[in-house]
């Protein structure tokens, strides 16, 4: 742990009034959800098909059976609890100093945690609907469902209101994200490989003062950033008040 640059991540967040944070899989990691792209991540994990292909809007519809097993076993972590970073930015957001979450995670922890005002790029998992009808579903139903492919009571196959590889985002909570980004004055940017687009692409529309990357893995906008933290973030912004 370098102190210095946690002193320099707390003074910046003294000074600041417009937090944004911008975060991916590693957020939830120390909750106990693996990401994608880190060492326990599950493209290091043996499966039939790599998970893009699987999370992918033509295997959901070729392939729903295999699909959803996947999906109930490692994309539902119905009892994971939000860590210290989730706790963090919800305190930050009561006390007024921060104006938005962008997430690439569809794990509800930060609204878990308290926070309001997320803006969920890849959608949810504890939002589910029918493709016939429209009517919603729990994450439960869709785990403890004896069917393979979860079916609504009028036969119509139910989908999670995911982003799925090959889907667009939402443009209402692109315009959201891109909102609070250009408004706020630092943004901290942390457990992302930045590698997935168009989510990486929005930090571009940042024009504060104070760009801060918290990542156990290097990025491709390390260069860029006034601070780089190589430590797990749960415990640096467990650490900071
Ligand atoms: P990624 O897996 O590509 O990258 C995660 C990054 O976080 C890695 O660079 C890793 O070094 C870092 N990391 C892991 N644990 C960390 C920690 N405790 N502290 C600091 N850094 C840590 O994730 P991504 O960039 O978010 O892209 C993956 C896509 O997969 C996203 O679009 C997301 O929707 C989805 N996904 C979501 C979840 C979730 O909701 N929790 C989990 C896995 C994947
Ligand atoms: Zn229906």
């Amino acid at each position: 742990m370098n102190s210095m640059s946690y002193e320099a991540l707390q003074q910046m967040v003294d000074q600041s009034s417009r937090i944004v944070f911008f975060g991916g899989a590693g957020v939830s990691t120390e909750s106990g959800i693996p990401d994608f792209r880190g060492v326990d991540g599950l493209y290091h994990q043996k499966y039939d098909y790599p998970p893009e292909e699987m999370l992918s809007h033509t295997f959901f519809v070729r392939k729903p059976e295999e699909f959803f097993r996947f999906y109930r076993d490692k994309m539902l972590p119905l009892d994971a609890k939000p860590n210290r970073a989730h706790l963090k930015l919800a305190q930050w957001e009561k006390e007024g100093k921060l104006i938005g979450i962008v997430t690439q995670n569809i794990d509800g922890l930060h609204q878990a945690a308290g926070s309001r005002k997320v803006f969920e790029l890849h959608g949810s998992i504890h939002r589910n609907y029918c493709q016939s009808c429209g009517k919603s579903f729990s994450p439960e139903y869709i785990r403890d469902s004896r069917d393979p492919v979860p079916l609504c009571s009028c036969g119509g196959r139910i989908k999670p209101d995911v982003v799925l590889y090959e889907e667009g985002l939402d443009n209402d909570v692109v315009s959201g994200a891109v909102g609070v980004i250009s408004k706020a004055d630092l943004l901290i940017v942390a457990g992302t490989s930045l590698t997935v687009y168009p989510a990486a692409g929005l930090i571009r529309y940042f024009r504060g003062s104070h760009l801060v990357l918290i990542n156990r893995d290097a990025t491709p906008m390390d260069g860029e950033a006034d601070l780089v933290i190589r430590d797990k973030v749960g415990e640096v912004l467990g650490s900071l008040t």
